[in-house]
């Protein structure tokens, strides 16, 4: 099974929420904080993304990188692969 990550960009994020709507997860949400341009920006709220790469395909900044990498060795220092 894989797990996944993301690594969000805070200061391309505009907050339009499309990945957050795109996520089958519910691991996306809005922050409280606001970027250098004033957007409340997305990230990770739930430690339960399996990489599926949704909100990076949605996203029209391409603020967002997904990792994947084999849930059994999560725990581990295995090196993560980026998906998108
Ligand atoms: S990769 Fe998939 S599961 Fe992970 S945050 Fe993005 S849409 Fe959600
Ligand atoms: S789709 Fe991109 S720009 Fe829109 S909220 Fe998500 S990360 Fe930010």
């Amino acid at each position: 099974m894989i797990r996944g990550t993301v690594l969000i960009n805070r200061d391309i994020c505009k907050g339009c929420e499309l990945c957050i709507a795109a996520c089958p997860q519910d691991s996306l949400g809005l922050s409280d904080q606001i970027n250098r341009h004033g957007y409340r920006y997305v990230q990770l709220v739930q430690d339960n993304c399996t990489g599926c790469i949704n909100c990076a395909l949605v996203c029209p900044d391409c603020a967002i990188t997904v990792y994947q990498e084999p849930r059994a060795k999560a725990k581990s220092s295995a090196q993560r692969v980026p998906a998108l």
